[in-house]
């Protein structure tokens, strides 16, 4: 049984309180952190092999190189916008444990040179947003924060920024204009936020759950991390199970753990032991694996050798008797919904794709809708400004590839059927 690294408090009661963080080794990797030189622990994290955990996967060291080493303004931003579909593990983490974050984005900010924090969290997550005050808030008093960090010389000011609810403000630039004000719309790439991010600054952008890694790779040795995990994809993950499983929650694992042991030891497996017909691994914009898939283990490399990706670790379990064209319709009504308008193959070509889907579900489908649908898909891969685009499409197209047969048979019916 893997014992816990970043739920290990999650469960103690008052486990948000400084003083239960205290209690439990908390600020322990702060204290140690500020006895290294910056680029220290930039080589610290590039030795872990910390991978970010918002859903690109990209390294954590690299990221944290590529800030300017000159003295210039530069700024950490949080991000805690997380609304992937079937993402819930920022959440959690923020809610039980925010001070292992906060102690995280302390270090990261000492080793970049950057003196004020934002946490972008997103708008409905009341509770989200009052733990995050609170810790900040307890974390200044005792001197977490603030000038002179534990007598170190090391300033930094944090403050909580609430989002509006917009998807596509997890986006790290999209993230940047909301912060400073804007319509929370993506940036042109490059240059990228390490060069000129929150007012023009050079900006570290991270996830939640990366920051919180970065304590106990402090505190215990790159090595000791690196060896969790596989070679490439190291550290432990949270994954986040929903759908049809007994058990739907947080699952704190090693990367490369097989998803079915995910599915089966962990989560309980499917209720009625109904077989699995499909299982979206990394939140709705990563492809479906299918039921001959489950053997993949969890890692990065491995999902994108089966064709998907390990996107932020929500795998959503669908059983046999799924309708496959509703959960494409719903995936598709998500993305519909939440793109952003600014460029018109996404705009348009996402609610196309909902009309279409809706119109097969209903039973006034025509068999080239396929073929549009298809149609559709490559005119808005690859050619959008962000890559919403790409994540949008990516459903879509493997659901047509895998279950083509049912959207077909629900054509030939020629009446609405029930998701
Ligand atoms: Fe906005 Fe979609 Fe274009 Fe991205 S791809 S900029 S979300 S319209």
């Amino acid at each position: 049984m893997f014992e816990p690294i970043l739920l290990r408090r999650a469960m103690l009661p008052r486990s948000e309180t400084i003083d239960v963080y205290l209690a439990n080794g908390g600020y322990q990797a702060l204290e140690k952190a500020l006895g290294h030189q910056p680029a220290e622990l930039i080589e610290m994290v590039r030795a872990s092999g910390l991978r970010g955990r918002g859903g690109a996967g990209f390294p954590a060291g690299l990221k944290w190189g590529f800030m300017p080493r000159e003295d210039v303004t530069k700024y950490l931003l949080v991000n805690t916008d997380e609304g992937e579909p079937g993402t819930f593990k920022d959440r959690e983490l923020v809610e039980r444990d925010p001070h292992q974050i906060i102690e995280g984005a302390i270090i990261a900010a000492y080793a970049v040179g950057a003196h004020r924090a934002f946490v972008y969290i997103r708008g409905e997550f009341f509770l989200g947003v009052k733990r995050w005050i609170k810790a900040i808030a307890d974390a200044y008093e005792r001197g977490f924060l603030g000038t002179n960090i534990l007598g170190s010389g090391f300033d930094l000011d944090m403050t909580v920024h609430r989002g509006a609810g917009a998807y596509i403000c997890g986006e790290e630039t999209a993230l940047i204009e909301s912060l400073e004000g804007k319509r929370g719309q993506p940036r042109l790439k490059p240059p990228y936020p390490a060069q000129c991010g929150y007012l023009n600054q050079p900006s570290l952008v991270h996830n939640v759950e990366t920051l919180a890694n970065v304590p106990h790779i402090i505190l215990n040795g790159p090595e000791w991390y690196a060896s969790i995990g596989t070679e490439r994809s190291t550290g432990p993950k949270i994954f986040c199970v929903s759908g049809h499983v007994f058990r739907r929650g947080v699952y704190e694992l090693p990367l490369g753990t097989p998803l079915k042991e995910i599915i089966y030891e962990y989560a309980g497996g499917v209720p009625g032991h109904k077989k699995i017909k499909a299982v979206i691994p990394g939140g709705a914009s990563t492809p479906l694996l299918t039921a001959d898939q489950l053997d993949v283990t969890m890692d990065f490399e491995s999902l994108v050798e089966a064709g998907s990706a390990l996107g932020t670790g929500a795998i959503v379990v669908l059983d046999e008797d799924t309708n496959m064209v509703d959960v494409a319709r719903r995936t598709a009504s998500f993305f519909a919904h939440e793109s952003c308008g600014h460029c018109t193959p996404c705009r348009v070509g996402s609610q196309r794709i909902l009309q279409t889907i809706t119109k097969i579900q209903n039973g006034e489908g025509r068999l080239e809708d396929i073929d549009k649908l298809y149609a559709l898909c490559d005119g808005i891969a690859g050619h959008t400004f962000c890559p919403f685009g790409d994540a949008l499409v990516a459903p879509i197209r493997s659901s047509l590839d895998k279950f083509g047969h049912e959207y077909e048979q629900m054509i030939k019916m020629g009446h609405p059927v029930a998701a």
